[in-house]
C-alpha cells in the first residue's frame, strides 16, 4: 500500500468486559511522512490507540480511516503489512539472533548485521562468538545468550526496521535505556524512517524532539497538540511532563 493520511474521527473504546472507557472521543489526523509523539502519563490510552490503528481491536464508537476510507475495509493481512512495529511487550523467541531479527527460519545475513548496527547492536554483535548464529536465551542451548533488557530491546528495534513498512511505530521502545541510549536510538530510527509516517509512543519526552507534531493523552483524551515549541509555550501538561524530564533531556 502507498503513502496515506491516517484519520481518528471521534473514537471511542473499552476492553471487553471492563466499564472505563479508555480512549474517549479521540479524533486526529496525521499527514504521510509525518513524525508523530504521543505522550501522557503511563495508563493514558497511548497503546490502545495504537492496537486500534492495527486492528488488533475495533472502535466501539467513531472510526480510523486511511485515506478517507474506513480500515475495516481493507484485507486484514495487507492492513498489518503496512507496519512496522516494536510494541512494549515484544518477545524473543529461543531461535538464533539472526532469526529473531528477520522473525523467520531464513534471513539476509548482510542485512540482518545492517539492522542491528542501526539499532545500535552493533558493538554486541561484534563480540559474539558465533554472531548471528547466537542463540537467545541460554536455557535452551549451551551456547546461548541471555541478553540483557537494552540489548532485547535493540533486537526488537532492528527486527522492525528488517521488516520495514510504510508506518513505524516505537511503542516505548526505550524503556530500558538509559537517556543517552534513547536519544541514539530515536536518532538513527530518524534516519530510517525518512519519508515514512512515524509514531512515536513514550511517557518519556526525547521522542519529541524528532517528531513534528505531539499529541498529548490524558485519561483517553487528546489533552493537547502541536510543535514542542507551540506546547511549551501553552504551559500546560506538556510543559508540566517537560518541566519533571528536563534534566534528561535539555540541550
Ligand atoms: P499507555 O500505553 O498510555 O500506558 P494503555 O493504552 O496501555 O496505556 O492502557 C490504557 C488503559 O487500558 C489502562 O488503564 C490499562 O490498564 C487498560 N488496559 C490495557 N490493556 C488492557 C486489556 N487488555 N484489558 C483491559 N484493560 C486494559
Amino acid at each position: 500500500m502507498t503513502k496515506g493520511v491516517i484519520e481518528f474521527r471521534n473514537v471511542s473504546f473499552r476492553y471487553p468486559g471492563t466499564k472505563e472507557l479508555v480512549l474517549d472521543h479521540v479524533s486526529l489526523k496525521i499527514e504521510p511522512s509525518e513524525k508523530i509523539a504521543v505522550v501522557g502519563k503511563n495508563g493514558s490510552g497511548k497503546t490502545t490507540l495504537v492496537k486500534l490503528l492495527c486492528r488488533l481491536y475495533e472502535p466501539e464508537e467513531g472510526e480510523i480511516l486511511w485515506n478517507g476510507k474506513n480500515i475495516r475495509e481493507y484485507d486484514l493481512r495487507e492492513w498489518q503489512k503496512i507496519f512496522a512495529i516494536v510494541f512494549q511487550d515484544y518477545s524473543l523467541l529461543s531461535l538464533t539472533l539472526g532469526q529473531n531479527v528477520a522473525a523467520s527460519e531464513q534471513y539476509e545475513a548482510e542485512r540482518a548485521k545492517e539492522v542491528l548496527q542501526l539499532a545500535g547492536f552493533g558493538e554486541r554483535l561484534n563480540k559474539l562468538k558465533k554472531g548471528l548464529e547466537t542463540v537467545v536465551y541460554p536455557e535452551y542451548e549451551q551456547d546461548g545468550v541471555s541478553f540483557s533488557g537494552g540489548e532485547e530491546q535493540k533486537i526488537a528495534i532492528a527486527r522492525a526496521i528488517y521488516k520495514g513498512g510504510q508506518i513505524c511505530i516505537l511503542d516505548e521502545p526505550t524503556a530500558a535505556l538509559d537517556p543517552v541510549s534513547e536519544s541514539r536510538v530515536y536518532e538513527s530510527f530518524d534516519e530510517i524512517v525518512k519519508g515514512k509516517t512515524a509514531v512515536y509512543i513514550s511517557h518519556r519526552l526525547s521522542s519529541c524532539k524528532f517528531s513534528d507534531r505531539i499529541f498529548v493523552l490524558d485519561n483517553g483524551k487528546i489533552a493537547e497538540s502541536g510543535t514542542h515549541e507551540a506546547l511549551l509555550s501553552q504551559n500546560g501538561l506538556y510543559a508540566q511532563l517537560w518541566q519533571a524530564q528536563a534534566q534528561y533531556y535539555k540541550v
